[in-house]
C-alpha cells in the first residue's frame, strides 16, 4: 500500500481501456481515493463506481479554466485534500505537417498542453497550502523522438510543451514541497488510436522496440504510482520513460 490516506485527481480517467484508469485502479489498489475527472460526467462516475466506494468521479473540460476550478473543488469537498494530480486527458491525430489545419492545431494543443496547465492551476493553490503534492504530466515518446509512430506533429509539439511546462513547475513549486514530472510512453494499447492502428502499423513498430511488444496502460499506472508515492520523495522535474526501449538515450 504506497498511497494509504493519500488522495488524487485524475484527468481523462473515464476512458475503460485507457491509461487513466489503469493509473486510477492502481492508486485506488494502493489506498489511495480518487477522483476521476474527464469530458462526460456519466462515464467519470462509472469509471468511479468501477474503482469500489469512496471515489468520485465529476465532468471536467479540462481545456476550461472554470471547469477544472470546479471540478478540483469538488474533489476537494469529497476528500478534505488533494495530494496527487495526473494530469492525463488527452487526444491524438494521424496527420502531415502540411495537413495540419487551425482547428486541428488548437484542438490538439488545447486538449494535450493548455489542459495541463488550467488543471494544474486549479490544483497548485490547494497544494501549496499543504506544502505537499505530486503533480504527473502525460508527455510521449512522440515528443522525444519527433513523432513518426501514430500522432501528428501538433502531437509531437503539444508533448514536447508539457516537458517544458512541467519542469518549469518543478522548479517554480520545488519549495513549495510540490514535486512535478513528466512520463514519456510509448505506444499504448489503447482506444486512443480510434480503430486507425493497422495491424500493418504495429508489427512494423514492434520491430523498433526491444522488449517486442507494445505497452500495457497497466505498464505507464507502474511509473505513475511510484512518482506518486514517497518512494520518489527526491525526483521533480524528472522524464520517466516507459516505452520497452523503443527510444533509448545517449
Ligand atoms: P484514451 O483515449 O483511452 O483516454 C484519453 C481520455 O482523455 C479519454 O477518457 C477522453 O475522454 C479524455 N479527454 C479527452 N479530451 C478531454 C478533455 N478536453 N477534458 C477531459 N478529458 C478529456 O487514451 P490513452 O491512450 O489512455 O491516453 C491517455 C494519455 O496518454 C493521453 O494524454 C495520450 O496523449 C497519452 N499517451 C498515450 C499513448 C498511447 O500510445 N496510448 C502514448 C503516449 C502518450
Amino acid at each position: 500500500m504506497l498511497l494509504r490516506g493519500k488522495t488524487a485527481i485524475v484527468s481523462g480517467g473515464a476512458s475503460p481501456r485507457g491509461i487513466g484508469l489503469a493509473t486510477a485502479r492502481l492508486m485506488a489498489e494502493h489506498g489511495a481515493r480518487i477522483a476521476i475527472l474527464d469530458i462526460d460526467g456519466g462515464q467519470a462516475a462509472e469509471a468511479a463506481a468501477s474503482l469500489g466506494s469512496g471515489h468520485i468521479g465529476a465532468a471536467c473540460d479540462v481545456t476550461d479554466p472554470e471547469a477544472c476550478k470546479v471540478a478540483t473543488a469538488k474533489a476537494i469537498e469529497a476528500f478534505g485534500k488533494i495530494d496527487i494530480l495526473c494530469n492525463i486527458a488527452g487526444i491524438t491525430q494521424p496527420v502531415k505537417t502540411l495537413e495540419i489545419g487551425p482547428g486541428d492545431w488548437d484542438r490538439i494543443l488545447d486538449v494535450n498542453l493548455r489542459g495541463v496547465l488550467y488543471l494544474s492551476q486549479a490544483v497548485i493553490p490547494h497544494m501549496r497550502e499543504q506544502r505537499d503534492g505530486s503533480i504527473i504530466c502525460m508527455s510521449s515518446v512522440s515528443a522525444q523522438r519527433g513523432g513518426g509512430i501514430f500522432g501528428g506533429p501538433h502531437y509531437s509539439a503539444a508533448k514536447a510543451g508539457v516537458l517544458g511546462l512541467g519542469k518549469a513547475m518543478a522548479r517554480e513549486f520545488g519549495p513549495d514541497g510540490i514535486r512535478v514530472n513528466c512520463v514519456t510512453p510509448g505506444l499504448i494499447q489503447t482506444d486512443i488510436t480510434g480503430g486507425k492502428l493497422t495491424d500493418e502499423m504495429r508489427i512494423d513498430i514492434i520491430k523498433g522496440i526491444p522488449m517486442s511488444r507494445l505497452g500495457d496502460a497497466k505498464d505507464v499506472a507502474g511509473a505513475y504510482l511510484f512518482l506518486a508515492s514517497d518512494l520518489s520523495a527526491y525526483v521533480t522535474g524528472a522524464v520517466i520513460d516507459v516505452n520497452g526501449g523503443m527510444l533509448i538515450h545517449g
